[in-house]
């Protein structure tokens, strides 16, 4: 057996038995991690807080035979304000589902380049969250900078399918080409293809440029959101096995009555 310790930011809690936790945290050097945190769900157990949702802990596990085990955790934040309002609460459930799904297991072979930047972008994300008076315009940024890290960074500077400059013709979005496409290749196009128009392709290039701070102040009114929304549940949706949990939360919450900003209120 042997003991490691890490950083790590929770994605997922489950259920173990009568009163263990499986939790599944990202790490920026083991990747994607599977540990039992035993006893999680007892009222004193020393692992109620670091095993909740999006906890920024300092991880002690044994690797076992099967399932690792977290032998002890200092939480760093919890990232509260995530879970006094519903909305961001969906947003960042949504988004750690998103990378849950997206990366498998880390072993011991070790990606660290790739996993600091995914942990990087994962950190930044939920502190500008917390603040974020915009969370869709910043999760559509996590999203289009988590594909790109990930390498499926969409093409946006020149039609993905036959490489033609955009001349200011029909443009769309083509999961499959894995971009933007011209206006005869969109013709030609998938399925899964949307028509885009210039004000959410402008959008689409500064939310893979900008800081998440400065994502907040970009100005979209609600069918360029939405046309970014479909851009980008198309080119996520076509590298996912299966359809996200989050999404039904995530809507549910964005049709309540204020956003659901006001369901907060626990009975
Ligand atoms: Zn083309």
């Amino acid at each position: 057996m042997a003991l490691y310790r890490t950083e790590g930011i929770v994605l997922k809690t489950r259920n173990l038995g009568e009163a263990d936790r499986i939790v599944t945290f990202y790490s920026p050097t083991k990747g994607k991690v599977r540990a039992v945190a035993r006893g999680a769900r007892r009222p004193r157990s020393r692992f109620v807080s670091s095993t909740q949702m999006f906890a920024h802990a300092d991880f002690l596990v044994f690797s076992g035979k099967s399932l690792d085990n977290i032998s002890q955790v200092e939480v760093k934040t919890s990232f509260p304000r995530l879970h006094e309002d519903l909305v961001k609460l969906a947003f960042a459930s949504y988004a750690a589902e998103l990378l849950d799904a997206m990366v498998e297991e880390g072993g011991e072979s070790g990606e660290s380049a790739g996993n600091e930047a995914i942990f990087g972008l994962l950190v930044s994300y939920l502190r500008a969250l917390s603040d974020a008076r915009d969370p869709e315009m910043l999760t559509r940024a996590f999203e289009i900078k988590l594909s790109s890290i990930l390498g499926y960074r969409p093409v946006l500077d020149s039609c993905a399918r036959c490489g033609a400059a955009h001349s200011g013709g029909e443009v769309g979005f083509d999961p499959e080409a894995g971009g933007l496409v011209c206006g005869g290749c969109l013709g030609r196009g998938g399925p899964g293809a949307v028509r885009l128009s210039r004000g959410a392709v402008e959008i689409l290039k500064r939310l893979l440029q900008l800081d998440f701070d400065r994502v907040s102040r970009l100005g979209a009114g609600p069918g360029t959101r939405a046309e970014i929304e479909r851009a980008m549940r198309a080119h996520l949706d076509f590298r996912l096995d299966r359809k996200l949990q989050s999404l039904e939360f995530l809507a549910a919450v964005k049709a309540a009555p204020g956003g659901g900003r006001k369901a907060v209120t626990p009975e």
